[in-house]
């Protein structure tokens, strides 16, 4: 599948998200930011988006904020969703995952309150819903099984993009930046970059079992997407 019709299947893949939410009352909506800080990851598959909505929209400079702000801390993930799923399947040592503190300041993309990428934002923050506005608690109120949804979305991403990575959204969108937005073509193993991790197939998925039923509907609207 080459990267295009990547992209419309991903696309594909929001609405059925957007369509699944919206029967829930949520306190979230476009100028709340409580959940916008600088520990967002994304697959680039979802990177490529931004980038082109960035450059399309004469909004490059939004790139050079993250550069200025390249050095400052953000969560950098050790292992993708895929991988984990794999690790806890198999058996095998859980890595121990890169820190993460939301007091380390807002999304560098953030502009007064609003995402000015709210179109094509990344799954992850998509799916930061929360029954309760979170600044009043500190913490998102989140149904269990959206929590499931939400992990069955993130491994769809991730293999619909195996060939590519994953990572910090500030390191992915500079990595991409700086090679003109060129898909990534990485061999199996290959390593291409030392803040980013590679994609995996979703081999075994995380739903809990009493989940399961109640996601099926969900799952086969996902798995009828035309891939080719
Ligand atoms: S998750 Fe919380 S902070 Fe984020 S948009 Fe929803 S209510 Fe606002
Ligand atoms: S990309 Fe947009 S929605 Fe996501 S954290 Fe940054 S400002 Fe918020």
């Amino acid at each position: 599948m080459n990267l295009e019709r990547r992209k419309e299947v991903l696309n594909k893949i929001y609405q059925i998200y957007d369509d699944f939410i919206k029967d829930y009352e949520l306190a979230c909506k476009k100028s709340c930011s409580g959940c916008c800080t600088r520990n967002v990851t994304m697959t680039s598959l979802e990177a490529y988006g931004i980038i082109e909505y960035l450059r399309k929209n004469n909004r490059l400079e939004i790139i050079d904020r993250l550069k200025a702000e390249k050095d400052k801390k953000r969560f950098q993930p050790k292992v993708t969703i895929n991988r984990l799923a794999d690790i806890y399947a198999n058996d095998e040592p859980v890595p121990v995952e890169g820190d993460s503190d939301p007091f380390w300041g807002s999304c560098p993309i953030l502009e007064n309150d609003i995402c000015p990428i709210y179109e094509v934002r990344p799954f992850e923050c998509r799916s930061m819903c929360s029954k309760e506005y979170c600044e009043e608690d500190g913490f998102a109120d989140m149904d269990p099984f959206v929590l499931s949804v939400n992990n069955l979305f993130k491994q769809y991403i991730e293999h619909i993009d195996i060939f590519g990575v994953s990572g910090n959204l500030t390191d992915l969108i500079i990595y991409l930046e700086e090679n003109d937005n060129k898909e990534i073509l990485r061999g199996s193993e290959e390593v291409i970059h030392p803040r980013l991790i590679n994609n995996h197939p979703a081999k075994v998925l995380t739903v809990p079992p009493e989940h399961q039923d109640k996601i099926k509907p969900i799952y086969e609207k996902l798995f009828k997407i035309e891939l080719k």
